[in-house]
């Protein structure tokens, strides 16, 4: 047997497998040391630092002063649910705009909690249709809201946020935005972009670990919603009530994930907040998009759609490409990618968020040029020159 090169092995600062997906994600070592410790959910010590997670959350987007924090435990789908059935009232109706598995999942919210609601559905690689948007504002006076995903993860593609919360001010509702994705790492000013609520979570952008879903509110809008609420878990305006009243959650908080995240923030703003996160996905981005094409992977996405979190390719067709074989191989090396969940085309994906930066994307790039040697696959780039 032959020397066998095995390209550039992907590890974290612990040594585990770089994670190139959409969520949870790689995290620095700190972010997982801090957790070595108890704390009693009532206790001052913890109370302080979820204190702090949630008065510096809205600086993220210009929000200081008129957006307030409120926590949910649980998933990021617990924080867009409880956004969803406490902003849209039982009587109210929302807009849902739709265009991957994530706006998709809204409308079983919706469903189950009984709010009415009316689909704008576009393809996955296609962004709501504005001029058509304005004309179902103009014509269903029965809609009270519009809910948007700001980076749609099933395929990567960046909404028109700024566009549609305008859209959405100007004909007099309310704007709900799903920034899961997107928070921390694509800026928004509240400011600028008129939006009643942000949901996000702890194990995307901001680089903690899961566990922990968060609503940034605009105060006044959430100050209205006051019974609306159809389960007792999920009621924002309940939660935000009783942090007011006793600075504490009404159900035992997930501590150890709230302690970690607080680290992840500080270790956010030390890098530049925004700005310089932004910066660095991207740097992995571009790299990992220059660098797929070079190989012959073809992007589902043009660039000007394309945002900096997550890249979906086209399956290759060739007869040696095989996508368990070649995720098996890459995981053996240390990088984690992740299978496609599109409908419009058989894809998979490679995400650039995360504790990782432009040598890791590039460790990853020529250990997935040696993989594909391995696997008898030299020839991408004469292959899709004969597809559609
Ligand atoms: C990750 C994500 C969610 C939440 O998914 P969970 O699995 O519940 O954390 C919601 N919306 C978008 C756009 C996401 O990327």
């Amino acid at each position: 047997m032959g020397k066998r090169a095995d390209g550039i092995r992907g590890q974290s600062e612990t040594g585990d497998p770089l994670l190139l997906t959409p969520g949870p994600l790689t995290t620095s070592a700190a972010v997982k040391a801090v957790m070595l410790h108890d704390w009693g959910s009532r206790d001052a010590a913890f109370l302080k630092i979820n204190r702090e997670v949630m008065d510096r959350l809205p600086e993220i987007v210009q929000g200081v002063g008129s957006h307030v924090t409120v926590p949910m435990q649980g998933s990021g789908t617990f924080a867009v649910e409880a956004m969803l059935t406490t902003f849209v009232p039982p009587d109210g109706k929302v807009l849902l705009l739709v265009n991957g598995a994530y706006g998709q999942r809204t409308k079983r919210i919706c469903e189950i909690a009984r709010r009415a609601f009316h689909v704008h559905e576009t393809d996955e690689d296609t962004p709501p249709d504005l001029h058509r948007l304005a004309g179902t504002l103009q014509a269903d006076l029965a809609i009270t809201h519009v809910f948007l995903v700001h980076c749609e993860t099933t395929s990567g593609i960046l909404n028109p946020v700024a566009e549609v919360a305008a859209l959405a001010s100007k004909h007099g509702r309310g704007f709900l935005l799903d920034s899961m994705s997107a928070f921390g790492a694509l800026p928004l000013d509240v400011r600028h972009v008129p939006v009643d609520a942000i949901a996000a979570s702890s194990n995307k952008c901001i680089e903690g670990i899961p566990g922990l879903g968060f609503v940034i509110a605009r105060e006044a809008a959430l100050a209205k919603t006051k019974g609306n609420a159809t389960s007792l878990a999920l009621d924002l305006h309940d939660q935000w009530q009783n942090f007011a009243k006793t600075g504490q959650y009404r159900f035992t908080p997930p501590i150890h994930v709230i302690v970690s995240f607080h680290q992840a923030l500080m270790e956010f703003f030390a890098e530049g907040g925004q700005p310089g996160r932004g910066a660095r996905y991207r740097d992995n981005a571009e790299i990992l998009s220059v660098g797929m094409q070079a190989l012959g992977f073809m992007p589902l996405l043009p660039a000007k759609l394309q945002a900096p979190i997550i890249h979906t390719f086209h399956m290759p067709k060739h007869p040696n490409f095989v996508f368990q074989t070649f995720y098996d191989a890459l995981k053996d090396r240390g990088y984690v990618i992740y299978p496609g969940k599109l409908t419009v085309a058989d894809s998979f994906r490679i995400g650039c968020i995360g504790r990782i930066n432009g040598d890791h994307m590039r460790g990853f790039l020529e250990t997935t040029a040696d993989v594909l040697n391995h696997m008898g696959v030299a020839n991408l780039r004469a292959e899709i020159r004969s597809w559609p």
